[in-house]
């Protein structure tokens, strides 16, 4: 079965009730990177919050399923346990937690779960260690609380930290190209692309050609009114580049 097939999803905002999602269809297989475009506004954040579980949106119809198993009943945590991963579009500060500890936390929580022995602190620095490198971040800035002070270009960094010493079988990428100047860029995309197995799989949402020329997707959807319209290869990134999404042929 696909890694993550969605079928005729409908989500609406928990509060008001109003509907946001309107019947997405997505599959996404092992080993391919699928990137979301469309307008301000279409529902592409909204879609990869509702993949997560996000407590705001509620789930009125369709079907999710993540390596074959139903995702709409488990916890945020578990989906996260189960493989997925998330990059906020605006992350979270956590308050009196450091960086580092964050970081252990979250993998022997899946070390735990695989009956694998937890990492020492000591242990986890040296794996740690050559990823902030990699992602020419100050090591300084694993004694930090998370998120907290840090600038945009800083946070994109960190949530490319996160996934790349967490690990994924699909990571969603909500506009991690956002705030970032093109160097940032390069090294982001770098990391992401290391990360990149005939397993895994990468969601990313974004307005640039950039992006995509750096990562390189399968397949481009365009997302308008809570709905998937369009879907093809990258030469419809390059189209809307060119044209605008009104470039596009719809049917
Ligand atoms: P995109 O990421 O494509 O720009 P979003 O998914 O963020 O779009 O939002 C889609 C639409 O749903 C927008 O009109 C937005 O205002 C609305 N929306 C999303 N989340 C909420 C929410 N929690 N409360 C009210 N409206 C929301
Ligand atoms: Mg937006
Ligand atoms: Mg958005």
């Amino acid at each position: 079965s696909p890694l993550l097939e969605v079928r005729g999803l409908t989500a609406s905002v928990k509060e008001t009730g109003q509907q946001i999602l309107a019947g997405v269809d997505l599959t996404i297989r092992e080993g391919e990177i699928h990137a979301i475009m469309g307008k301000n506004g279409s529902g592409k954040s909204t879609l990869t919050k509702v993949l997560v579980g996000h407590p705001h949106y509620e789930v009125t119809g369709g079907t999710i399923l993540f390596k074959g198993e139903d995702l709409i009943d488990m916890e945020p945590e578990e989906r996260s346990l189960a493989g997925l991963f998330m990059s906020f579009q605006a992350p979270i500060e956590i308050p009196g937690v450091s960086n580092f500890d964050f970081l252990l936390m979250a993998v022997n929580a899946r070390r735990e779960k695989s009956g694998l022995p937890a990492l020492g602190p000591i242990e986890f620095y040296s794996v740690v260690s050559p990823k902030v490198d990699a992602l020419k971040m100050d090591p300084k800035f694993l004694d930090r609380n998370v998120n907290e002070g840090f600038s945009g270009g800083e946070r994109k960094r960190n949530e490319i930290l996160q996934l790349s010493v967490i690990g994924a079988d699909l990571a969603l990428l909500d506009e991690i190209d956002s705030g970032l100047d093109v160097d940032a860029l390069e090294d982001v995309a770098i990391a992401v692309n290391g990360l990149l197995t005939p397993q895994n799989s990468v969601l990313m949402i974004t307005h640039y050609q950039r992006l995509l020329d750096l990562i390189k997707p399968s397949y481009v959807h365009i997302m308008e009114n809570g709905k998937i319209i369009k879907t093809g290869d990258s030469s419809i990134a390059t189209q809307i580049n060119e044209g605008g999404f009104k470039s596009i042929a719809l049917v």
